[in-house]
């Protein structure tokens, strides 16, 4: 039996999957069974920040796993205070709770607000404002908070508590930041739901009314911290510290991990048995996320990573076929005038470069520490595939 043949028998299809058994990486590249090789463009979805098997990044992986691979969290270890540390320097919050993922992340964040308004107004003001379009999990609570319709489905009921409103609409924005909510929760750039940017006007409308009304604002930073784009959190290209933020995807470079991060206010809003989760905080994902932070939180790393996505976007511009590009840093859209995005990435498998979709968008998610040589060869190839 193949792989793929064995893989469909047990595993459910829940993904849409290309024919293509990845075993191995180094690097910017991924190589499949028959030893060809792939430019990755798109580090398991934003998640291998450093490509793969970075070697300072393996050997501190590696070396932890034989020091000690997990603790209850009845106990302390030094390597998560370590994390914790410098990710409150970075961020600028105060203290976080690690779990495992973006949706786990999302829940904390949830339940974070909820109770900071609980705790400090009582009942009848547990809504959340999300806006049309994001994304923000596959759990039942943050699947409730993802807005898109496509989502509520089957798995009736869905959890209560969530508004929607238009992205970049003041108006929307206004009418329904009522007394009911206690939260908005963002993504400065909407990932899934496109690469499509939030204007800076309505970031400052959010803060501006959020802080007057004691609404906390929680950005979903799970695609778009740890340097995507360019700053160590997107917040910081826009000016701005939220209360609450969230990250998981590349922060352990392809560990599993999600932090949910808060500011002052409401940094000791959840007390001793409100949250938890068995593996939060794995000793061996806050080792891989010490050698994330290493690199992605120096600015001269940081200043690179915006550079390389102004000089992606500036040769993709010169492309014909190119209507737009889209996103900050290394985390960019490209939206094509006549050819199917979901196509180009297919035929790009056979050109040996990986790519990603954004709904009707070409999506790129490099490494953080893609090289140029790579970036001309991957774009070479994407220039082929969309004028031939
Ligand atoms: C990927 C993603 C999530 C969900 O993360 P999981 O680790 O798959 O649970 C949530 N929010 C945003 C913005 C994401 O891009």
């Amino acid at each position: 039996m193949s792989t793929i043949e064995e893989f469909n028998a047990h595993v459910m299809g829940t993904y849409g999957r290309y024919d293509l058994v990845l075993d191995k990486g180094e690097g910017d590249f991924a190589t499949d069974e028959s030893g060809k090789r792939y430019i990755d463009f798109g580090s398991g979805i934003g998640t291998n920040s450093l490509g793969y098997v970075d070697k300072d990044w393996a050997d501190a992986v590696c070396k932890q796993v034989r020091t000690i691979q997990h603790t209850s969290n009845y106990y302390y270890t030094k390597v998560q205070a370590e994390l914790a540390g410098k990710l409150a320097k970075l961020t600028g919050m105060e203290k976080m709770f690690f779990c495992n993922s973006g949706a786990e992340a999302n829940e904390c964040a949830i339940k974070l607000a909820r109770k900071y308004s609980f705790d400090k107004y009582g009942e009848g003001r547990h809504n959340i404002i999300t806006l049309v379009n994001s994304f923000h999990g596959r759990t039942l609570a943050t699947l409730s908070a993802t807005g898109q319709e496509v989502f509520h489905n089957y798995f009736f009921p869905f959890v209560e508590g969530f508004i929607y409103a238009n992205a970049n609409d003041i108006t929307d924005l206004r009418e329904k930041l009522d007394s009911t909510v206690c939260a908005v929760m963002i993504e400065y750039i909407q990932g899934e739901g496109g690469v499509v940017p939030l204007e800076k006007e309505y970031v400052d409308e959010i803060y501006r009314l959020c802080g007057e009304m004691d609404v906390l604002v929680i950005t979903d930073e799970v695609q778009t911290g740890v340097g995507r784009t360019g700053k160590f959190l997107a917040g910081q290209n826009y000016g701005y510290t939220p209360d609450i933020v969230t990250l998981a995807k590349g922060i352990a470079g392809g560990l599993p991990m999600g932090v949910c991060l808060a500011g002052e206010k409401c940094a000791d809003t959840l007390t001793p048995g409100t949250h938890g989760s068995t593996f939060g905080g794995n000793p061996i994902a806050c080792a891989g996320g010490l050698e994330v932070l290493k690199k992605a939180g120096d600015p001269a790393f940081l200043r690179d990573v915006a550079e390389k996505g102004a000089y992606i976007k500036q040769k993709l511009l010169k492309l014909d076929e190119v209507e737009a590009v889209t996103g900050m840093g290394l985390m960019i859209g490209i939206k094509l005038k006549t050819k199917n995005a979901g196509d180009i990435v297919k035929r790009a498998l056979g050109e040996g470069l990986l790519l990603l979709t954004a709904k009707d968008k070409v999506r790129l998610l490099p490494p953080l520490n893609i090289t140029y040589e790579e970036i001309d060869k991957g774009i070479k190839i994407l220039q082929k595939l969309i004028t031939e």
